[in-house]
């Protein structure tokens, strides 16, 4: 717990949110920004900075609740699909610094669009990008 985690307090009941379902490790409530119907997070009840500081149990608990909420989801809202997602680090989006995973019900005709335009990349480029991270 994380006195000064906003997402740490909405764990502990302390801030009030729409909770859909929690667990030991987990818990679920609606985003108030909601990107699409049924816009919700999960986050692992044990404060975690952000993807890269998550432990591999809580991180493997909050995506298996994510997939949970998603499947809950589908026919009473009736998503066509889904999108899970987590922004690591401001440059990456990240606001709230509690580990959260997005998960966003997919419409057919809603108005969301893929953040970047898909175009074949320098293939000696990619292949030089992949040896950096080999090396590191
Ligand atoms: P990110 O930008 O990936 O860090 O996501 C943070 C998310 O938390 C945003 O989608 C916000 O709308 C959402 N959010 C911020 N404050 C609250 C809150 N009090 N209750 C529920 N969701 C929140
Ligand atoms: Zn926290």
């Amino acid at each position: 717990m994380n006195d000064d985690c906003l997402f740490c307090g909405i764990v502990a009941g302390d801030v009030p949110a729409q909770v859909l379902d929690s667990d030991e490790q987990t818990v679920a409530f609606m985003d108030i920004n909601p990107a699409t119907r049924g816009h919700a997070l999960v986050v692992p009840t044990q404060h975690a900075a952000d993807l890269l500081e998550i432990s591999d149990e809580d991180l493997g608990r909050t995506f298996a609740a994510a997939r949970r909420l998603a499947a809950r989801m589908r026919e009473p809202l009736g998503a066509d699909g889904f999108n899970i997602l987590n922004s690591c680090g401001p440059a990456a989006w990240q606001t709230v610094f509690h580990f959260h995973v997005h998960v966003v019900p997919r419409y057919d005709d809603d108005p969301l669009k893929l953040p970047w335009v898909p175009k074949p990349g320098d293939p000696d480029e990619i292949a030089k990008t992949a040896e950096t991270i080999r090396g590191a």
